[in-house]
């Protein structure tokens, strides 16, 4: 016997055990336990806006209880439509994901004349976020001091106002249009690529006035930087003292606030949906993560009504409420 066959053979054989036990562990590989890598999330606007912010929040929770990096990714343009497409587009694996609200999700297909995404069609729905109520501002300074002088303006004065919005279709944007056309008045909207951008020139007076999410206001109108005149939210906050809501005086019935949600191309599987959905429903059980989002004005919502299901059903039922303001309103298709 050749005596290296004594030690080829062997040799031989463990390569061919290797081999095929690496085969044999492919579609383990394949099917690698979700997840096993890091997740994005598609904020469809610039950084340090308030839908920024909700979802650093949100992200940081979930992925602590699925032990898992999320990282996200800012594809702000065209009132968070840009971002959206951007997502209808990716693999659906479960490892790019949107953060959409009331505009890209339920507005959008009534705005645009050419929308490269269809919100129903081409997403899944994975959990919706705590909502977020609004709040009308105005440069601290400013000349009107209720939102009744400012409203009264507009009246006198039709389309001189001018108001910064987070882009066409964005929640800023649609919340004023909804404001204007209940409270008879127009407005001169003023498109930003996202809400900071639009805060900054609020503050440096090259707009005169903005509706948006309370949660990037609030430090703010404390910091003393901004005025808040009035709030949409049914009942008055602790956060803003002596701020009246709109529907006490001004507009009786009137409500407004942001609705967001995680976003899945659809094609994902469900194990992925189930997974996260999970994982946001666990985060929700921390009194130490909603405190601190209702200490914003945040209201967060009980887990029976943001799992995926109830984001389907609500996303629908605000598609059709959208479709009705916008042509209430007059909105015309961009
Ligand atoms: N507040 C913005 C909106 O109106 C979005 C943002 O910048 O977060 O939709």
């Amino acid at each position: 016997m050749n005596p290296f066959n004594a030690f080829i053979w062997p040799a031989w054989r463990s390569a061919l055990g290797s081999l095929l036990l690496a085969t044999a562990m492919q579609p383990a590989l394949a099917e690698d336990p979700y997840p096993s890598r890091p997740i994005t999330w598609v904020v469809p606007f610039a950084a340090g806006g308030p839908t920024d912010a909700i979802a650093r929040n949100v992200a940081q929770r979930v992925s602590t209880v699925l032990g898992n990096t999320i990282v996200i990714e800012n594809v702000p343009g065209a009132g968070g439509t840009v971002g959206a497409a951007k997502v209808a587009r990716a693999r659906p694996d479960g490892y790019t994901l949107f953060v959409g609200h009331t505009g890209t999700m339920a507005a959008a297909p009534y705005l645009f004349k050419t929308l490269k995404y269809d919100p129903a069609k081409d997403f899944v729905p994975v959990f919706r976020f705590p909502d977020t109520p609004m709040v009308l501002l105005v440069k601290n300074g400013s000349r009107f001091k209720t939102a009744t002088e400012l409203l009264d303006e507009a009246r006198k004065n039709p389309g001189k106002l001018t108001f910064g919005t987070a882009g066409v279709g964005s929640s800023s944007h649609l919340a004023a249009e909804h404001l204007a056309s209940t409270a008879k008045v127009k407005f001169t909207f003023i498109p930003y690529k996202g809400t900071g951008p639009a805060m900054s020139d609020l503050m440096g007076g090259q707009i005169d006035a903005m509706l948006d999410q309370t949660n990037v206001s609030l430090p703010q109108t404390q910091g003393g930087r901004l005025t808040a005149l009035a709030l949409t939210s049914r009942a008055r906050m602790d956060m803003f003292p002596n701020v009246p809501n709109l529907t006490e005086r001004e507009l009786p019935g009137f409500l407004a606030f942001t609705w967001y949600g995680i976003y899945a191309p659809t094609g994902t599987p469900q194990n992925v949906v189930d997974t996260l959905s999970k994982a946001y429903t666990k985060a929700l059980a921390d009194a130490e993560f909603t405190g601190a989002l209702r200490k914003q004005g945040i209201d967060v919502l009980p887990a029976e009504r943001v799992g995926p299901e109830a984001l389907k059903a609500f996303t629908a039922s605000e598609a059709v409420k959208w479709e009705k303001v916008i042509k209430d309103a007059g909105i015309p298709p961009q």
